[in-house]
């Protein structure tokens, strides 16, 4: 097959989060299985396009060949050219709407007028106008779309007199508008041809109120058409240098991470995370149960950034514990792997998490993850059971901080049990999570979406 593949993320070349990852690890996995893949970025700033590929009226675009089956295009317009992704200093640009419809429309100009490509798939709201535009402007001439959702909560949304910006006709917009405003997310959910999730239980927990993020309706009228894959990571990329045979190396790396944090000497639990800032990652529980948390013999390394009212609370957590914590605000790759390597627990209390790639990071690298039961999460780790000595990790339901505190107990508890402690660590490397498996899984949606 082949297959385009449009997202406002890419590894290597920009990311903020998850859906660089998800996107980069597909491609390579779709093309490693011999489908011709063509991705598509805009160029950022900061991107260094290889040749120039091709024109289209205002627009160049290049390329970076990966490999024979794997080319990468860049969306090359002065609208893009800039230091972020979506803004600077914490601040969105004013003119996302022009930019990301900018890019779905060149995106589906390219495949239909340059490229010979059976299947157009497009990521998170960035994208949503795409198959808006191609049904307008190309009727039936068009190929099958299929929109992932990687978070439901980002949905891109814009007065709908923004239209005229781009020259668009409001009549476009009119029929998938929400509390009146243009909403990319709800755009891409009722005109694609099928719409996934990145896990099986978000795929069914979106189409509840809870999690509907206002859309659950919707998702609810086109469920026939919604189906939840789950991601896997690049394993070559996240895999540790240790195996379950040479697992005693593991606590060098808790050596390593132990000195680059500051932190003392002596067997305590290490606690990691590594996460965005923000309300979805289940910081406001972990920030009000943390006084009761390193009340007790822990020690806590964090990694992240994100909102600034809980930079300024970890900033003062880092104050008042400054032996046992290590509080990095920034974005990191480095430590993040320090993190995972090095970490005996890593923390996830997300208040829904879509897939979640730290749990999976984690499990393979025998670091044991402590997660709400929700989304991805719910997917991949399942509470560990002394009895059988099944299991990998700990969780918890309720979103709160009493559960959530009794999860890292029962953790604290194994710490001192070692053929548990054992056990569940490598119950957690032998986990499968390449990506090959959800490529196989896109396959097979692709070929349906073909013959429908
Ligand atoms: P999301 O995409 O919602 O942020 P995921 O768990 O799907 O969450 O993916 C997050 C990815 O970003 C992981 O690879 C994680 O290691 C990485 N990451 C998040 N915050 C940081 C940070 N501050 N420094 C380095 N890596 C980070």
């Amino acid at each position: 097959m082949k297959i385009a593949i449009a997202s406002s993320e890419l590894l290597p070349f920009a990311k903020t989060g998850g859906l660089a990852d998800a996107v980069a690890s597909l491609a390579k996995a779709l093309a490693k299985k011999g489908n011709i893949v063509y991705t598509f970025l805009p160029r950022y700033g900061f991107i260094n396009g290889d040749r120039s590929l091709l024109s289209l009226n205002d627009v160049k675009i290049t390329e970076i060949e990966e490999n024979e089956n794997l080319h990468h295009l860049f969306i090359q317009h002065p609208i893009f050219n800039r230091k972020g992704i979506y803004g600077e200093n914490g601040k969105d640009y004013p003119d996302n709407f022009e930019r990301f419809t900018l890019f779905s429309k060149y995106v589906v100009d390219t495949v239909l007028k340059k490229l010979d490509v059976d299947i157009l798939h497009i990521n998170d709201w960035h994208t949503g106008f795409a198959p808006l535009y191609m049904k307008n402007k190309y009727g039936d001439n068009t190929i099958p779309v299929l929109f992932t959702i990687h978070n439901l909560a980002y949905q891109g949304v814009f007065p709908l007199s923004y239209a005229e910006k781009i020259g668009a006709p409001s009549e476009w917009f009119k029929d998938f508008l929400q509390e009146g405003m243009i909403n990319f997310m709800k755009i891409g959910i009722l005109t694609a041809d099928a719409i996934n999730t990145v896990s099986p239980t978000y795929a069914k927990e979106i189409q509840t109120k809870e999690f509907g993020e206002g859309l659950d309706k919707f998702l609810i009228q086109r469920r026939k058409d919604l189906y939840g894959i789950l991601n896997g990571i690049d394993v070559d990329y996240w895999k540790p240098p240790y195996t379950t045979k040479t697992l005693g190396m593991k606590e060098n790396f808790k050596k390593i991470l132990k000195n680059k944090s500051g932190l003392s000497d002596g067997d305590i639990p290490l606690f990691g995370i590594v996460t965005r800032l923000a309300e979805q990652k289940g910081i406001d529980i972990l920030l009000e149960g943390i006084n009761r948390f390193l009340s007790m013999n822990v020690n806590f390394v964090l990694l992240g950034t994100g909102d600034l009212k809980y930079h300024s609370k970890f900033e003062k957590i880092a104050k008042k514990y400054p032996d046992k914590t290590s509080i990095n605000l920034k974005f990191d790759a480095e430590l993040a792997f320090d993190i995972y390597r090095g970490a005996d627990f890593f923390l996830m209390p997300s208040r829904f998490e879509p897939c979640g790639l730290g749990q999976m990071i984690s499990l393979i690298n025998g670091t044991i993850p402590i997660v709400r039961k929700t989304g991805g999460l719910a997917d991949t780790v399942f509470e560990y059971r002394k009895e059988t000595g099944e299991g990998n990790g700990f969780l918890f339901e309720e979103y709160s901080t009493e559960p959530f505190l009794k999860a890292i107990k029962r953790a604290i508890n194994i710490y001192s049990e070692k053929e548990h402690l054992r056990k569940l660590r490598i119950n957690g490397m032998k986990s499968d999570f390449s990506f090959d498996k959800s490529a196989s899984e896109y396959e097979k949606l692709y070929e349906k979406l073909l013959t429908q």
